[in-house]
This record gives structure tokens, sequence and C-alpha cells, in this order.
């Protein structure tokens, strides 16, 4: 691993261990509905280097084979990715499912028959969290998801304070705009470095973001090497399921 561009990440690891800290990442990845190869690829590259993964799973349309497929597979947990991943903003607005489009009981119940769905068939594997489509939910709305039993959100970027325990993502690895390929890997390695950075002084873990639907060969190489230069570092892959435990009020 002496490629230049994945030196600062490894300087960055070195820094923590030498003031004998462990760094905590974690890896959501968004829009399963069914099993794939892309799906059992994932599952096989996170299973072989035991990094748990979320998979935010779409409940409209998700179903049976989704459940039978993950059954067994340890590592891997889901999230309630809204309810049908439909955008309702209008043209020219940013996509959103869960914004201020709809009432917002329509909304809210939206959002419960996903919890239920996805409690439904995933029981125990189901995660009380909520990853809202396009990263994107009202504020208005966050305050009422305590009610529907969600214990977090997961959008993107820093956490703010919320009413809601947030357990954000922050390193997106597709290039949205641009090639919807894989963005540049020494970018995405100073992206870490620099959440790791933000984390050394109290802020949020690293969350990787990946949407194994849509990956290109340069996204998996990238997940593979991150692993593997991990594996080599004192540092906690987490599931939510633990960070939430270790939040919960006494
Ligand atoms: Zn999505």
């Amino acid at each position: 691993m002496n490629d230049p561009i994945w030196q600062p990440l490894h300087q960055e690891l070195l820094r923590w261990e030498r003031a004998g800290r462990v760094a905590d990442f974690w890896l959501r990845d968004d829009d399963a509905i069914e099993p794939t190869a892309a799906l059992d690829r994932l599952l096989d590259l996170t299973g072989e280097y035991a990094v748990p993964v979320t998979l935010a799973v779409v409940p409209a349309f998700t179903g049976e084979a989704l459940a039978v497929r993950l059954s067994g597979v340890e590592h891997a947990l889901v999230a309630v990715h809204g309810w049908a991943h439909e955008n309702h903003a209008p043209e020219g607005e940013k996509k959103q499912e869960l914004g201020p489009h709809r009432p917002r009981d329509i909304v809210l119940e939206d959002l419960a028959r996903g919890f239920a769905r996805m409690d439904d068939l995933h029981g125990e594997r189901a995660l009380p969290l909520l990853v809202p489509p396009w990263n994107r939910i009202d504020p208005g709305l966050v305050p009422e998801l305590g009610r529907l039993g969600f214990q977090a959100l997961s959008v993107f970027g820093p956490s703010k304070p919320a009413s809601i325990r947030l357990i954000n993502s922050n390193v997106d690895v597709m290039d949205w705009h641009g090639t919807r390929g894989c963005r540049d890997h020494a970018l995405l390695v100073e992206e870490i470095v620099a959440q790791l950075g933000r984390a050394f002084g109290g802020g949020d873990a690293v969350g990787l973001l990946t949407h194994h639907l849509v990956h290109d060969e340069a996204v998996w190489s990238f997940v593979k090497r991150l692993f593997e230069m991990t594996s080599r570092h004192r540092v906690r892959w987490r599931s939510p399921r633990e960070m939430l435990a270790e939040g919960a009020l006494p």
C-alpha cells in the first residue's frame, strides 16, 4: 500500500494510533430493493473485511426476496429509505420525497408504513433509522419521527442539533453530476482525512455512502482499497445499532 494517493490516510491513521485513539467509520449503502449481482458483490466485499453495512431499502418496492437473501448475513442491517423514493418536488427544485410538498399527515403515513414494512420483512435486522431519499427531509417532520418509532435519522453532511439522533453519511463515492461513476480517488482520500480530522476533535465518524446498483469498477476498487487500509490500522467499522446503544439516554 505504497500508493501515494493513499499516503495521507495512512499518515492520519498513524496519528490516531500514536494518540491512542481508535477511528470510527460506518458504511451506508442506498437504494436496495431486491437481490442482484451487485448486492452479492457488496455483501461479499463487506463480509471479507468484516465491515457492517447498513442497506437503506426502499420499502414500497422491496419484498421477501431481499429478506431471504440477507438471512444469515450477520454483517448486514437495513434502514428505512423513505417509502417509494418518489420525487414530489416541482420541476427545477431539488428532488424530495419527504419535503413540504404534500400534506404532512400523508408523508408521516408513508413513513409509518415504511417502518412497519421493514420491521415485518426483516425483524431484528431492521434498524429504527430513517434515511430520507436524496438525503432531504422537511425539518418540520423531524420532531414527529420518534412517535413513529424511529430512533435516528441519517442524511448527508455535518450533524446539526436535532430532536432525534443523527447518524450521518459524509463521504459520497459517486460523482452524481459528472461522470456518474466514481469520484477521483485522491479527492475521496482527502475528504476521509478531513473528516477524520474533525472526528479527532469530537466530530462525526466517517460515514461512507455507496450505491451498489450504480457502482463502476473504480468505486469497487476504491472501497476495497479503503477496507484493505483500514484493516491494517486500529479502526472500527461500526454499525448504527452499536452507535444507537451507546447514545441511548440513561
Ligand atoms: Zn436513494
